[in-house]
């Protein structure tokens, strides 16, 4: 359970982190994540024209070209928050910081405080970054894009909440369901059959016709036999009230109450003659 809380946790952390650069001419969007300082991305986005600064790392303020614009720089040379400081003195109104050389996923992180930063940033992988590098260079004039925060409630979120808590409750239900069954088959084969119990023999009790060792009561219902009560009298030769016992050989065990014995199993050779009617 505590499992399951912290990737839920996680999952709800790395779908709030994500974020996506939208460009408009070709509807292409590259999955990014934002920086851990600076303000977070508002639903409706940041819409601008995505620029390659003169100084490409970032690691200085450069002139405005455009008024709506957004850096897209490169990983290196100099800190995360140095750079977006920087676009931030350069007018930009929001960066993306693209990793040239790998690709793996990184969160931009900044010691110390930064509230100072008041542009959001986020950061691409090689690929990404690279794609994007490439069509700035491919397309005339500036390139229009949407920066926005992914939709976190469909994209993780959903899909681990399927994985780690869905799954698991169809399973379990799967896994108890087929242990029901097998139960109650195990049950069933506990039972004695209806037809085998209507054959076996029965006998109206009589006081006067008792003999040593026979029995007065009924050991399941632990009531003195009256005369002319109905009785079963099972192959290992103990009787029970024909109701008691009936139900249960048929709804309880196969098995003489008493003696414990198969009823289905033993014939009468196997019964001791002392007991014997
Ligand atoms: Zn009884
Ligand atoms: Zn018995």
């Amino acid at each position: 359970m505590k499992l399951i809380a912290w990737l839920l946790l996680l999952t709800l952390y790395l779908g709030l982190v994500k974020a996506s650069v939208h460009v408009i001419s070709t509807n292409e969007t590259y999955a990014g994540r934002t920086a851990a300082f600076g303000p977070r991305l508002l639903e409706n986005g940041k819409f601008g024209y995505l620029i390659e600064p003169q100084d490409p790392f970032a690691c200085n303020v450069v002139e405005p070209v455009y008024d709506n614009w957004i850096a897209l720089v490169r990983r290196g040379q100099c800190s995360f928050i140095t750079k977006v400081r920087n676009m931030q003195k350069s007018g930009a109104i929001a960066v993306v910081v693209g990793d040239p050389d790998h690709s793996s996923w990184v969160t931009m992180y900044a010691p110390g405080d930064t509230t100072d930063v008041l542009i959001p940033s986020m950061f691409l992988t090689r690929r990404e970054y690279r794609s994007l590098i490439r069509l700035t260079k491919l397309v005339d004039g500036p390139l229009m894009v949407l920066m926005q925060p992914e939709d976190f409630i469909t994209w993780p979120l959903f899909d681990v909440l399927i994985i780690v808590i869905i799954s698991p409750c169809i399973m379990m239900s799967f896994i108890y369901l087929s242990w029901k069954i097998r139960q109650r088959q195990k049950h069933k084969q506990d039972l004695a059959p209806v037809d085998v119990v209507m054959k076996l023999t029965m006998k109206i009790f009589s006081r006067e016709k008792i003999r040593e060792n026979e029995a007065e009561e009924c050991a399941i219902c632990l009531e003195d036999y009256a005369d002319g009560d109905e009785l079963r009298v099972l192959p290992c030769k103990h009787d029970f009230h024909v109701s008691c016992v009936d139900a249960w050989l048929t709804t309880q065990k196969k098995f003489c109450p008493i003696c414990k014995r198969d009823i289905t199993c033993i014939s009468t050779s196997e019964v001791t003659p002392l007991l014997d009617a």
